[in-house]
């Protein structure tokens, strides 16, 4: 008989270089580490800068120094390497294309030609409850992609409509979201030719064998579509563990045009980790 022992857990940060990070972003990213650091385990970092249009160079060493200065500590990622390397969302498109291929050869997706005004005029009754994106009303399901010709289309994965999607959060308990009607079908691939965010994120998770994913609550109608994706690509699916969002004064939630709450901007002001920690993060980990 032979006993094997449990994976190692494995978090990850999966920072956005958009912009300056914020408190909310560091938030978060501090309770991965907090879960990583229970559990005996390792952090990995991702830099997810897939969305070029919003991306900076400037930002990346900016995130990542400023990573290092609050506390975070990482053995992988793209500054110091590691076994899964490469960490740069960039390099690592032919992990997505290969995916995008598999979903395509298993009918799972279609090419969609919609453009965000076509949706809007095929919804009759906007459906935002749990998502600020409309459910996609399913227009361009029985689309061909030999019929598409030139047209700039993306990729939409079809949505088992009226499945529940259920799963346990380490933090938020049971969560069930409805395809069809909490979430429709969604892009892994976009019309710019860029990976989809869920896409990515799903074969990195996977790929860089994470075995739970820490992250904001805004997320988790994403991790009923990502629980889609794992099944459609035959990966094991990891834990989640969502935390609830930071918000400011004014009860909004912390925005990257938060400047004045940027890590950056409040180090010039003679902040230390261990203040910011002190004030902000108290009573962290409940949601
Ligand atoms: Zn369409």
């Amino acid at each position: 008989m032979t006993f094997s022992a449990p994976p190692k857990y494995r978090g990850r940060l999966a920072p956005s270089p958009t912009g300056y990070l914020h408190l909310g972003h560091a938030r978060t990213f501090w309770l991965a580490q907090q879960r990583a650091e229970q559990n005996g385990g390792a952090l990995i970092l991702r830099n997810e800068d897939l969305d070029s249009t919003r991306f900076k160079m400037e930002f990346v060493d900016a995130m990542l120094e400023d990573l290092r200065w609050f506390g975070f500590e990482w053995s992988e990622g793209p500054d110091v390497g590691g076994p899964f390397a490469p960490y740069n969302q960039m390099e690592r498109v032919h992990f997505y294309r290969a995916a995008l291929e598999k979903l395509v050869a298993g009918h799972f997706v279609y090419p969609c030609t919609c453009s965000r005004k076509d949706i809007q005029a095929a919804i009759h009754a906007p459906h935002t409850e749990n998502d600020a994106e409309p459910v996609y009303p399913g227009t361009c399901r029985q689309n061909r992609k030999s019929e598409i010709g030139n047209r700039k289309f993306a990729w939409r994965f079809r949505v088992p409509d009226g499945e529940t999607i259920s799963f346990r959060d380490g933090n938020c308990g049971e969560q069930k979201f409805v395809a069809g009607k909490d979430f429709g079908d969604f892009i892994v691939w976009r019309g710019d030719d860029v990976p989809a965010y869920q896409l990515a994120c799903v074969v990195d998770d996977a790929s860089m064998q994470i075995t739970e994913v820490v992250r904001g609550a805004d997320l988790l109608v994403s991790t009923a579509r990502q629980i889609l994706l794992y099944r459609a690509l035959g990966l094991a699916v990891p834990d989640f563990f969502h935390c609830a969002l930071m918000l400011d004064a004014n009860g909004e939630r912390l925005a990257k045009r938060h400047d004045s709450l940027s890590l950056r901007e409040l180090r010039g002001q003679g902040a230390t980790p261990e203040s910011l920690r002190q004030r902000h993060f108290v009573g962290i980990s409940p949601k």
